[in-house]
């Protein structure tokens, strides 16, 4: 075992159900498991912890309840932003006046902490369930295999917001290029059946058999060398980046940028929210309303999604 300990967790549950594999669970499921910035942090701890245990050669990422994720916590009820101490990045000023605070916030909780845990030195297995929605999905893919229940679907419904697609942009990559530009183009709901058509899922199987298939292929995973299988992921991620995912990554979050600020000029919030429910509208000019409060006194800018 590793000597870092793992403090007490409020949204997230970590187990080790087998041999050399740890499960972590999003445990959140009276919110769908919306990842806010207690859950950010709590994930960053329990994947570092489970990095570091030597006895861990495979983690498994699963969702408590009927849905994996509903993505990004907009309810305002949490803290918005990371502490320096918790922070991964370098960045920091995230209550920076105009668009520095939610550049950097964006940069940190959403691009490059998935961005770490797509290179987690370990191989990595998701467990998905029903509903996967928007920033669900960048969770989902951080992980190098997906399990899906067959009523899993996902979701990207930024387009509906103004925005083009959530901001750790692997959509071409997971989709390949037409498919990606037809669901973000649509809002359409993505089937397990098609994800695993589209190479996007490993496996789709029964409700009913998730956990205990991903249990089972973590396992067998798991019988492996421990680094070997940690240079068999290396050796992949580096083909993949080969062909130019980091740069594209990098554009496509500038060019989600450029949308977020589109929006502040056009409606003074970072996404159109004409299209949403007027419940999750009422709730957004809320969070904002919390984010202003909470800025620097200078700063004129709004957070956002
Ligand atoms: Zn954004």
């Amino acid at each position: 075992m590793s000597s870092m300990s793992l403090p007490q967790l409020r949204e997230i549950r970590y187990e080790t159900p087998a041999r050399h594999v740890a499960r972590i669970v999003l445990n959140r499921p009276e919110r769908r498991n919306a990842q806010g910035v207690v859950m950010t942090y709590e994930l960053d701890r329990a994947f570092r912890h489970a990095c570091h245990d030597n006895d861990i050669h495979v983690i498994v990422l699963a969702g408590a309840g009927d849905h994996f994720c509903a993505g990004h916590d907009l309810s305002g009820i949490e803290p918005l932003w990371p502490t320096p101490e918790e922070s991964i990045g370098l960045w920091g000023q995230y209550q920076g006046p105009g668009w520095e605070g939610s550049y950097a916030r964006e940069r940190e909780l959403y691009l490059d902490i998935t961005e770490r845990w797509r290179n987690a030195p370990k191989p990595t297995v998701a467990e998905v369930q029903g509903a996967c929605v928007a920033g669900g999905n960048m969770l989902a893919w951080a992980c190098d295999l997906i399990v899906c229940a067959d009523d899993a679907r996902f979701k990207d419904n930024t387009a509906d917001m103004a925005m083009p697609g959530a901001e750790y942009f692997a959509h071409p990559w997971e989709l390949g290029v037409r498919k990606a530009k037809e669901w973000l183009f649509t809002c359409d709901w993505l089937s397990a059946a098609e994800a695993e058509k589209r190479g996007m899922v490993n496996h789709v199987v029964p409700r009913a058999e998730l956990t205990n298939f991903t249990l089972e292929l973590a396992t067998r995973i798991a019988q492996k060398d421990r680094f070997a299988l940690k240079l068999i992921k290396e050796a992949v991620n580096a083909a993949q980046d080969a062909m130019g995912r980091r740069q594209a990554m990098s554009v496509s979050f500038a060019l989600h940028q450029v949308a977020h600020l589109q929006n502040m000029l056009l409606h003074g919030f970072p996404i159109d929210l004409s299209k949403l429910h007027p419940h999750l509208q009422t709730a957004l000019r809320e969070y904002q309303d919390k984010a202003r409060r909470e800025e620097q006194p200078s700063n004129a800018s709004a957070q956002s999604p």
